[in-house]
C-alpha cells in the first residue's frame, strides 16, 4: 500500500513542478514514506533521517535547498516525537492526509528560511472526515504492467498484537465506481493486472446500481468487464471476512488469479483467542478446503506470528501442524514485535527472544520446504506468464504465473513486455522459476478451462 500511496504524492505534487529523481542527492524534497508494522521497519526511518540531515546541511546557505518530508504510519503514530527528535524534518504527514500536500510544501518552503532547521516542522496526522480519494489528482503517473489499487483502508478488527487500526484509522471503502474507473484508467495507462489493496481488502463493501450493499465479491466481477485488464488479485484478506460469495468467485471470475495471501498467523486456538483473530484453526482450514473446492489449482500463501505472548511449545507445535496439512507456496513469518499502545505489549508473558529466533527459523526452515516443493512441481508444465519487464541480463524477461511465481525467461523478446505467452518450466531457481516461451501459440487471455488467464 506504501508503493501505492508513493506513487498518489508524485501525483498531488507533479503540479507543482516536483518529477521523481533517483536519490536524494540533488532532490529538491524527500519523502520518507514509512511502515509502523513491526520495530524494525520503524527504527529505520531515524537511520535514514540521519543520513539526509547530512546531505541538507551541507546544501543549507544555497539555492538548493531540501524539504524532508516523513509520511505513512510511523509519521501518524510518532508524530510530535519525530519533529522533537529530528528537528530538521519540515513536514510530518499521516496516511489519511497526503492530498494536502501541496499547502503543506508551500508552507514549508515559505518558512523554511525562518526556521533553518530548528523545529516548528508542520504536522498533519488528522483523519480528514472527507476521504483523500475525493481530494486526489487523476493519476498522473503509470505503473506499468501490473499496478496497484486501493479500494479499501483502516481496519476495525484490534488484533490485539497489530498497530494497524491505530494508524490507518477505522475501516472505510471507497465506492465501487470510484473504483472501477481507475481501474480502467490504469489499463488505458497500459495496466493488465490488477491487484486491489486493502489492509482487510475483503471487508470490501460498496453500494451496486440498485443501492444495496455489495462486497469485493461484486466488485472483482464489475472490474472483469474492463476490456484488456487480464488478470485482477486482492490483497490482504482476513480469514472472517472470507465469505462465501467471495470464495466461489475463484470458481467463477476468469480473471480472478488462482493465488490467495490469507493471513492465520497461528494454528493455536488458545493463541488466536489471545490474539483476537476471532476464528479458531479448524474455521481457516474449512474455508481453505471450500476455497480448494471452488478453484481446485489454487495457490495459498499465509502470514505467521512466533514468539506471540505466551505461546507454548504446544502452541508453536500446532502451527506447525497446520501449516504441513495445508501446504503453502509461499508465505512471509515474523517474530512477534511489541507495539507500543497495543493490548499483547503489555502482556507480561512476552516470550524469550532466543525462542523466538529457534521457532522462527524451524518454521522459516518448512515454509521453504514447502514453497520449494510447489515450485518443483510445475517443472515440465507450461504456464501462461504475463511478461512485466526485462531481467538483469540482456535479453531475459521477468513475468509472473498465474500462482503468482515469479517467472524469468532468456533469449526473449523484448515486445512481449506486456504480453501473456506459455511458458514451459524447466527450472527452479528457488525464489522463481526458469522456464522458455513457447513458440506454438501463446495463451493470450483465450480459455483454459473455462477460466482466462
Ligand atoms: N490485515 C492483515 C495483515 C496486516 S499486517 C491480517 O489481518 O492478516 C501484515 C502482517 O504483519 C500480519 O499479518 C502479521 O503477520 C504481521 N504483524 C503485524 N503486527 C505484528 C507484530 N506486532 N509483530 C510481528 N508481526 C506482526
Ligand atoms: Fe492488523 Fe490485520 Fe488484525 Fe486489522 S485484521 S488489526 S490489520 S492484523
Amino acid at each position: 500500500m506504501n508503493v501505492y500511496d508513493s506513487a498518489r504524492m508524485a501525483d498531488v505534487l507533479a503540479p507543482l513542478g516536483y518529477v521523481s529523481s533517483s536519490g536524494p542527492d540533488g532532490a529538491d524534497m524527500v519523502i520518507l514514506n514509512t511502515c509502523h508494522i513491526r520495530e524494525r521497519a520503524s527504527e529505520k526511518v531515524y537511520s535514514e533521517l540521519g543520513r539526509l540531515r547530512k546531505i541538507k546541511k551541507a546544501r543549507t546557505g544555497s539555492n538548493n535547498k531540501m524539504v524532508i518530508a516523513v509520511a505513512g504510519c510511523v509519521a501518524q503514530a510518532e508524530g510530535e516525537e519525530i519533529l522533537r527528535r529530528a528537528p530538521y524534518v519540515d513536514i510530518v504527514l499521516g496516511p489519511q492526509t497526503y492530498h494536502r500536500l501541496p499547502e503543506m510544501v508551500a508552507l514549508a518552503t515559505r518558512a523554511s528560511d525562518k526556521r533553518n532547521g530548528n523545529g516548528n516542522g508542520i504536522l498533519d496526522t488528522e483523519f480528514p472526515v472527507s476521504s483523500k480519494f475525493d481530494h486526489l489528482p487523476v493519476e498522473n503517473s503509470s505503473q506499468g504492467i501490473s499496478a496497484f489499487l486501493s479500494v479499501q483502508e483502516g481496519c476495525d478488527k484490534f488484533c490485539t498484537f497489530c498497530v494497524v487500526p491505530y494508524t490507518r484509522g477505522v475501516e472505510f471503502s471507497r465506492p465501487i465506481e470510484q473504483v472501477f474507473e481507475e481501474a480502467q484508467r490504469l489499463v488505458k495507462k497500459g495496466a493488465r493486472e490488477i491487484t486491489l489493496l486493502g489492509q482487510n481488502v475483503n471487508a470490501y463493501h460498496g453500494k451496486n446500481e440498485t443501492g444495496s450493499e455489495v462486497g469485493l465479491s461484486y466488485l472483482i466481477e464489475r472490474l472483469s468487464e474492463i476490456t484488456g485488464l487480464d488478470r485482477l488479485r486482492y490483497t490482504t484478506s482476513h480469514p472472517k471476512d472470507m465469505d462465501e460469495s467471495l470464495i466461489n468467485s475463484h470458481g467463477k471470475v476468469g480473471t480472478l488469479m488462482p493465488y490467495l495471501h490469507l493471513p492465520v498467523q497461528s494454528g493455536s486456538d488458545r493463541i488466536l483467542a489471545a490474539m483476537n483473530r476471532r476464528h479458531t484453526a479448524e474455521e481457516y482450514l474449512n474455508i481453505i478446503h471450500s476455497l480448494r473446492k471452488a478453484r481446485p489449482d489454487i495457490a495459498l500463501s499465509s502470514d505467521f506470528i512466533v514468539g506471540f505472548p505466551g505461546e507454548t511449545e504446544a502452541d508453536f507445535e500446532a502451527t506447525i501442524a497446520l501449516i504441513k496439512e495445508i501446504k503453502f507456496s509461499q508465505a512471509y513469518s515474523f517474530k512477534y514485535s511489541i507495539r507500543p499502545g497495543t493490548p499483547a505489549g503489555m502482556l507480561n508473558d512476552q516470550v524469550d527472544d532466543s525462542v523466538k529466533n529457534e521457532r522462527l527459523a524451524y518454521l522459516q526452515s518448512v515454509l521453504l520446504e514447502q514453497q520449494n516443493d510447489y515450485n518443483s512441481s510445475k517443472i515440465g508444465k507450461e504456464l501462461p506468464v504475463l511478461f512485466e519487464r526485462q531481467g538483469r541480463h540482456e535479453g531475459q524477461l521477468i513475468g509472473r504465473s498465474p500462482y503468482n511465481q515469479s517467472v524469468s525467461v532468456n533469449d526473449a523478446p523484448a515486445d512481449l513486455i506486456g504480453a501473456i505467452r506459455n511458458v514451459k518450466i524447466d527450472s527452479n531457481l528457488s525464489h522463481s522459476l526458469g522456464g522458455k516461451v513457447v513458440e506454438h501459440g501463446g495463451l493470450g487471455s483465450s480459455a483454459v478451462n473455462g477460466n482466462s488467464l
